[in-house]
């Protein structure tokens, strides 16, 4: 998608700073962090709605799952713990259309809601 700053940055028409990259996803600290360790794990390919029908979408997720806990690991959080977010759609606030799953830690992150 040509206006999507997730795939620009896959793609590497927008710089960043890559904690991560493979053929399925890639992974950079989140540009406004809600904890002291907020990534942002994001596939390459562009998946829009979660509720979308999308071939390959549940390996993709499950990689993306996979991907999370390998980052919790290099970053020193895997047994203090962290929480991962997907968010979909207007009522979780969700800004960027591409789907993408934050890891938050290195606080206490209070309940829910
Ligand atoms: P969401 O609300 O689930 O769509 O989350 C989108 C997240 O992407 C927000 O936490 C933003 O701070 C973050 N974000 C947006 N643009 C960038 C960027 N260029 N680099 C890093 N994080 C970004
Ligand atoms: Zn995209």
């Amino acid at each position: 998608m040509n206006d999507c700053v997730f795939c620009k940055i896959g793609a590497g028409d927008i710089p960043s700073t890559m904690l991560h990259k493979d053929e399925d996803v890639y992974v950079i600290a989140d540009i406004n962090p809600k904890a002291p360790t907020h990534l942002l794990i994001i596939p390459l390919e562009h998946v829009g709605a979660l509720t979308d029908d999308a071939p390959g979408r549940t390996a993709v997720l499950g990689r993306m799952v996979e991907v999370a806990s390998e980052m919790a690991k290099q970053e020193g959080i895997a047994s203090s713990g962290y929480r991962l977010i997907i968010n979909q759609g207007p009522d979780s606030g969700q800004e960027v259309p591409h789907l993408h799953l934050h890891l938050l830690a290195g606080r206490r992150l209070g309940a829910m809601g």
